[in-house]
């Protein structure tokens, strides 16, 4: 493993993390979710990525209940939650966005349900338009001088509300927001590579970025239908499928990726994670994993990366250029 700064904090972690949306608490059992945070701990990963709204708070559940019975040194690993959702079924108003209310409300369930003192990292899940940006920034600076959290930022939030954010911390003498968690994968660049390109050097901003395999859809799995056992199959998230598998241009261009690794001789999902990991503004790219085959596959990525065959690189970005 290898770790990087997030942003210009001193916060490292490691260059791959661990998230657990759409599997703890869902698709996979207790056991297997402790196999997984024991093989992503033991092959050097020292970030966890959670929600509030996954699962409806379940996946926080699980995720402390294992690290908890790993005794995993706290001082060892990061852990985060992210606000916005809610983690009622039915959420009322003050049970989900950005409010002092809600901010603060649940930030002490995640600590209650991750059984920790502290969130490392925590997060805005989305921009709330019910919600001044002001009102936000104070309520997560008041949880860092509580000791709560110790680095708070955003979620797919624009570039502009972001600044937004940091301005009204600058006027303030606030924390402002260290990161944002975009996604990222070959058939989604333009926010990162864009949308926040002047804010790397404007604000030190970090990114914790998701879906690297855009929810497995570049390792091939999809190609001949979807697999019984994976994300997709499940009722619940019918939703995902129409975004993953509903577009024909973007499933071809994934399929010509698949293709491209064969030719290349590497496993599509690692190479997909490498080529998140080649741009430097990734301070770590979330993985997710609902069996630890898949997540030791995904690991050989910081073997590629580290690939200095230029020409290599370039037949991947010729096809998604
Ligand atoms: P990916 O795009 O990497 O999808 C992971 C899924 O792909 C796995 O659960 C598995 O699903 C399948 N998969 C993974 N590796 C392999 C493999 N080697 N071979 C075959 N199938 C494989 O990442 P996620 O979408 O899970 O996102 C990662 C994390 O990012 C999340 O857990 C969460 O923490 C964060 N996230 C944040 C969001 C946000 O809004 N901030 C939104 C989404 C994610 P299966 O076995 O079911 O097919």
């Amino acid at each position: 493993m290898h770790y990087r700064r997030l942003g210009t904090s001193g916060l490292q972690l490691s260059a791959l993390s661990f998230g657990a949306w759409a599997t703890f608490g869902r698709q996979v059992g207790r056991g297997q979710a402790r196999e997984l945070v024991a093989a992503a701990w033991d092959h050097g990963i020292n970030f966890f990525d959670n929600a509030e709204g996954y699962a409806n708070g379940e996946a926080e559940r699980v995720m402390g209940d294992v690290i908890a019975d790993l005794r995993l040194p706290r001082d060892g690993y990061c852990v985060s939650s992210k606000v916005f959702f809610g983690a009622a079924a039915d959420p009322r108003p003050t049970q989900k966005g950005l409010s002092r209310k809600h901010v603060r409300d649940a930030c002490d369930a995640a600590l209650q349900r991750l059984r920790v003192e502290h969130l490392d990292l925590y997060f805005c899940h989305r921009p709330d338009p019910d919600t001044p940006v002001a009102e936000t920034v104070w309520a997560m600076d008041a949880l860092i001088r509580q000791g709560k959290v110790l680095y708070w930022g955003t979620s797919e939030w624009p570039a502009a509300a972001i600044r937004e954010a940091a301005q009204v911390a600058r006027t303030h003498h606030l924390h402002g927001p260290t990161m944002e968690q975009p996604e990222y994968n070959l058939l989604r660049r333009e926010r990162v590579e864009l949308e926040y390109a002047p804010l790397y050097a404007e604000l030190g901003l970090g990114t914790t970025t998701w879906s690297p395999l855009a929810s497995g859809l570049l390792t091939g799995k999809y190609a001949g239908g979807v697999p019984a056992d994976s994300r997709l199959a499940q009722p619940e998230l019918a939703w995902l499928q129409r975004e993953v598998l509903g577009d024909a241009a973007r499933m071809a261009r994934a399929g010509r990726f698949v293709a491209l690794a064969a030719e290349l001789g590497v496993a599509p999902a690692p190479l997909a994670i490498a080529w998140c990991l080649r741009n430097p503004h990734v301070s770590t790219v979330l993985l997710g994993a609902s069996r630890v085959e898949q997540l030791v596959e995904n690991l050989q990525a910081l073997d590629l990366v580290a690939r200095p065959d230029a020409g290599f690189w370039a037949r991947v970005d010729a096809l998604v250029d």
